[in-house]
This record gives structure tokens, C-alpha cells and sequence, in this order.
């Protein structure tokens, strides 16, 4: 069962001319999720179409209004209409996003075969959004310079498995065996009652993301995404820079580095770097994080990630 991510942006506010503004890609269970959409995003996922195929996206999550992180939704809602998209389009994000996405949709969306369907969430409170069979999203409020929040995707428990040797054990019928892996008991011809747990177990534990987009370093965030398996947090500067990151509402790959290790995380991904970087000096971020936080990585553009992996 799939549960990864595909980073298809990692830059900050100007694209520099090897990395592109915020965007990633999270696939579960092959449906796909998009998490903000700077811009030119479409001609990234154009790109990956090995590993992301357009159709299976239907929902977008935008964590605010700031350029790099949405611009990319007006190409990309053309470039899905381009390629004969018909299903509905969700679209998550801050109140405002409604009235950009009206205003733009009156003069470009006439004619479009799909429907966008706008949901605001409220960026300043963690609130359960979106629920499939699959996951459930909800916000993780930020401190930035406007409303901001990111995401926190957690994988629903898989479905039961069977023992293979409580098969031959009780001699159980294809029947016992699916309302045993819906939760039953199971009762045997003499009237034992053997507990389904018992005879069953959880090929995996569930999968857990969390992504969070532009902010200063926030303990509430540590808070609500405690045990994750996979974190993306920005850092956006060196810690010798602390001062204009808190200035500009931006994290140092210090900072995030000791908000994965307060939350206790799996693994740390890092990026939303400033143009003033180029990539031979991103090692510099890699290092300074993991002298806090070792099991961090430099968020790299088309690169897919296990969010953990799974036997
Ligand atoms: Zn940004
Ligand atoms: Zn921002």
C-alpha cells in the first residue's frame, strides 16, 4: 500500500534557476494529494508523469497566500482542463483562496470541463478537514506573516489480516474468514468463543506526514505533530540568520531540526531555501540540522520518499 512523497518544489519565494517554489506530491494508496502549488508546478508534474499521474490527483491543500506557495494553481487548473479532466477538483486552503479562485475562475473558467470545489479551513485551529477510507487530513496552525497552516496526514489502520495457521487450526470457511477480518469473533462448532484478535493482525501500523510550509518555530506545532513518520518543515535560512527569520516568519534548519526532535519524529525533510543559496551550499542546512536532528534530509526536487518504510 503506497504512502510517499514526491517533493516537486523546494525553493523559497524566487525560483532560483535549479529549484522551483513549494509543491509536493503525496501519494496514498495511489490516490494522489497535491500540498501547495507554487508556481509552475504543472510543467514539474508534467515532468515526474512517470510517478504522478494527473488523474488521480482531486485534492489540493494550500497552506496560504503568498505567491510561491499557490501561483501554480491557475496553470495547473488549465493544464488539467487541457488534458480532459471531468471529475471535480477539491481545493483547500485559507477563506481568502475562495475569493482568488472566484475572481480568476469568472475569467478563465468558463469554459472548463471539471468543477473546482473551494473548502475554507480555518488556518488558526487544528480541525479534522478531510477523511477517505484511507486518511484524514487536518491543519496544523503556523506562525507566519499571514493566516497559515500546514497538514497532517495520518493513514487510517489497513485491514486485517488472517493467521494462516488459524485456518487449518479451526478449519475456517472463506465465510469465517471475511467476517473475522471485518471484527467478529469467531465461534467454533462446540460454542468457544476465540476473540478475533486472536486470529488476526495488522499487516502495518498506520503512516503518518506532516507538512509544514512557512513559520517560525512554533512548539504548538511539536505538540500536534508528536510521533509522525515523516516531517517536512521549512528552513529557510541558516541559524546565523536566526534574526531575519524570525523577522520574515521563517525557520532556521536548526529550528526545525529541534522541532523534530521535540515532536520525536521519524525522519526530518528540509527546504523552502533561500534564493540566496545555491545548491552546492545546501550540504550546509544537512549539516546543521542533523548536528540537532541526524535522520534529516535535504528535500530534492523529483525525488519520491518513503513516508516509512513497510515489510
Ligand atoms: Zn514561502
Ligand atoms: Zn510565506
Amino acid at each position: 500500500m503506497t504512502f510517499s512523497l514526491t517533493v516537486s518544489g523546494s525553493s523559497s519565494a524566487l525560483p532560483t534557476k535549479d529549484r522551483f517554489p513549494t509543491a509536493h506530491v503525496l501519494n496514498v494508496h495511489e490516490r494522489l494529494f497535491l500540498v501547495d502549488c507554487g508556481e509552475g508546478t504543472q510543467i514539474q508534474l508534467r515532468r515526474l508523469n512517470e510517478t504522478i499521474k494527473l488523474s488521480r490527483l482531486d485534492n489540493v491543500f494550500i497552506s496560504h497566500l503568498h505567491g510561491d506557495h499557490v501561483f501554480g494553481l491557475f496553470g495547473l487548473m488549465s493544464t488539467l482542463d487541457l488534458l480532459g479532466r471531468k471529475n471535480d477538483l477539491n481545493i483547500y486552503g485559507p477563506p481568502l483562496l475562495g475569493n482568488v479562485l472566484d475572481d480568476h475562475l469568472k475569467y478563465f473558467g468558463e469554459n472548463m470541463a471539471y468543477k473546482v470545489i473551494f473548502h475554507a479551513v480555518d488556518p488558526n485551529d487544528n480541525q479534522k478537514i478531510y477523511e477517505d477510507k484511507n486518511v484524514t487530513v487536518e491543519t496544523i496552525p503556523l506562525k507566519h506573516r499571514i493566516p497559515t497552516c500546514g497538514y497532517l496526514f495520518r493513514e487510517r489502520m489497513p485491514p486485517l489480516n488472517i493467521n494462516k495457521e488459524a485456518i487449518g487450526q479451526y478449519g475456517l470457511s472463506t465465510e469465517d474468514i471475511v467476517r473475522i477480518k471485518d471484527g467478529e469473533d469467531y465461534i467454533t462448532p462446540t460454542g468457544e468463543i476465540v476473540p478475533c484478535r486472536a486470529l488476526t493482525y495488522y499487516p502495518y501500523m498506520p503512516r503518518s506526514y506532516a507538512f509544514c510550509s512557512d513559520t517560525t518555530y512554533s512548539e504548538q506545532v511539536a505538540e500536534l505533530i508528536q510521533g509522525v513518520d515523516l516531517l517536512y518543515h521549512e528552513a529557510t535560512f541558516l541559524d546565523e540568520m536566526r534574526e531575519t527569520a524570525k523577522q520574515t516568519g521563517h525557520s532556521t534548519a536548526k529550528q526545525a531540526a529541534e522541532i523534530a526532535k521535540k515532536a520525536d519524529v521519524g525522519r526530518l525533510l528540509i527546504g523552502h531555501f533561500s534564493s540566496r543559496y545555491d545548491d552546492s551550499f545546501l550540504v550546509n542546512f544537512e549539516r546543521e540540522a542533523r548536528s540537532i536532528f541526524p535522520n534529516t534530509e535535504i528535500a530534492e526536487e523529483g525525488k519520491t520518499y518513503q513516508v516509512r518504510e513497510i515489510n
